[in-house]
């Protein structure tokens, strides 16, 4: 086991215990918020002919250099029908936006700017080439648009239409088990005794979980005890991965980590990171597992940091196109913000645009406990180890989409 591991550190050794990656095929229908498992190219060309960004005329843009030019009417392209008449010089073709290009022309004017007076046809402003859209301008047979690990959103499932595919194979959704632990926790909507507090933890895990494109299987929290958590981690190993929150830093009743310990396999534990310095990560019978800190904010901090990055990595999600829950950003602080000591230092900041730069504040007390701060802000510094954070000056930062 290492301890006190940096985040890269942690990432790497988390990476050697990856999730498994499963497909399986759906219809496009069904594929909408699903991450594609291989990449898609395209099955025909698009658009598979020159067409018409206009209603109007298909002309020959030679015989319209001066407005007013009388054309003769050969015929009407239409979406979906017969293919159009080929055009010669003088003549002058209807045709509909989408419409096949007949052959010979070359230009469309626009049907605003044209007069017809039984089969003649008076244009009256320019015929442009540019109202033609060419075959192929978009995608051609056989590119690749939508790369592998492409979350897919309805644009992306528009376009795996637009490319002829009925069908995608997607990733599985891994099933990720969220444990709680805590003999003072009660779920929110029922009555407090004395010393309890609303558990939380397991309702912002269990979304982010499915933000990162998998499903969550949110378990009863665990009391401390050894028994219940040996049973309750057994019931849960046939999930893909399990998260636990709490029993993790050094006292007598962090019982994950002395189960871990003792039972399970522990691969490193603690991290140079504030807040969410107690994590370990390990296997239980085979099924990886994040011990995270029980401190919310600290729980929610190293999923971004290192769960998401994990769940991410393991299953080849596309880094810009694939699910994720922040983006590395530049900000400029408006304020002084301490770092901390031989640790990596994730303060809150709210982040906003002003005048083409993202600027940072602060808002609320930062304390590991304080939900609220994670509200209050968007986004995180990533002061480096014994760096403070000075007004003015401009830092990496991740701002939480
Ligand atoms: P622990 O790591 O178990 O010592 O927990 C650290 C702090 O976080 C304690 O104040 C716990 O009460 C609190 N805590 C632990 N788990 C949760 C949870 N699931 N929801 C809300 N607070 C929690
Ligand atoms: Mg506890």
């Amino acid at each position: 086991m290492e301890k006190g591991v940096t985040l890269d550190r942690a990432l790497d050794l988390s990476l050697h215990s990856p999730l498994s990656k499963r497909t399986e095929t759906l219809l496009l229908e069904a594929g909408r918020g699903r991450i594609l498992a291989k990449s898609l190219t395209s099955k025909v060309d698009d658009p598979r002919f020159d067409n018409s960004a206009m209603d109007g005329f298909a002309v020959m843009a030679s015989d319209c250099v001066n407005s007013g030019a009388e054309l003769t009417i050969v015929g009407t392209s239409q979406t979906g029908g017969q293919l159009p008449p080929r055009i010669i010089s003088g003549e002058a073709c209807r045709i509909m936006t989408g419409a096949p290009l007949p052959e010979g022309a070359d230009a469309i004017a626009m049907v605003e700017e044209t007069e017809v007076d039984g089969d003649k046809v008076t244009i009256n402003g320019p015929a442009r080439t540019g109202y033609i859209r060419k075959r192929a301008e978009n995608l051609s047979i056989g590119q690749e648009a939508l790369p592998a690990g492409t979350h897919l959103s309805s644009a992306s499932i528009a376009l795996a239409g637009t490319m002829g595919h009925g069908e995608v194979e997607v990733i599985k959704k891994p099933r990720i088990a969220i444990l709680s632990t805590g003999d003072e926790l009660v779920q929110p909507g029922t009555e407090l005794e004395p010393g309890q507090i609303y558990e939380s933890n397991s309702h912002a895990l269990a979304s982010l979980v499915e933000s990162m494109g998998c499903e969550a299987v949110r378990h009863e929290s665990a009391n401390d005890s050894m028994d219940e958590l040996r049973t309750t981690l057994d019931s849960l190993s046939d999930c893909d991965a399990i998260l636990t929150s709490g029993g993790v830093s050094m006292g007598e009743w962090d019982l994950v980590r002395k189960i871990m310990e003792e039972e399970g396999n522990i691969s490193f534990w603690r991290m140079k990171l504030r807040p969410g310095g107690p994590p370990l990560f390990g296997t239980w019978k085979g099924t990886p597992l994040f011990g995270l800190p029980g401190n919310p904010v600290s729980s929610l901090v190293v999923f971004h940091v290192l769960v998401a990055p994990w769940i991410s990595q393991s299953l080849g999600y596309h880094s810009e196109m694939g699910p994720r829950l922040s983006q590395r950003v530049s900000v400029k602080l408006e304020e002084d913000i301490s770092g901390a000591p031989g640790k990596l230092c994730l303060r809150r900041i709210r982040i906003r645009s002003e005048n083409g730069q993202l600027l940072a504040t602060t808002h609320t007390h930062q304390g590991s406990g304080n939900m609220h701060s994670m509200v209050a802000h968007n986004g995180l510094t990533l002061l480096p180890p014994d760096t403070d954070g000075k007004a003015g000056e401009v830092i990496d930062a991740i701002w939480i989409i």
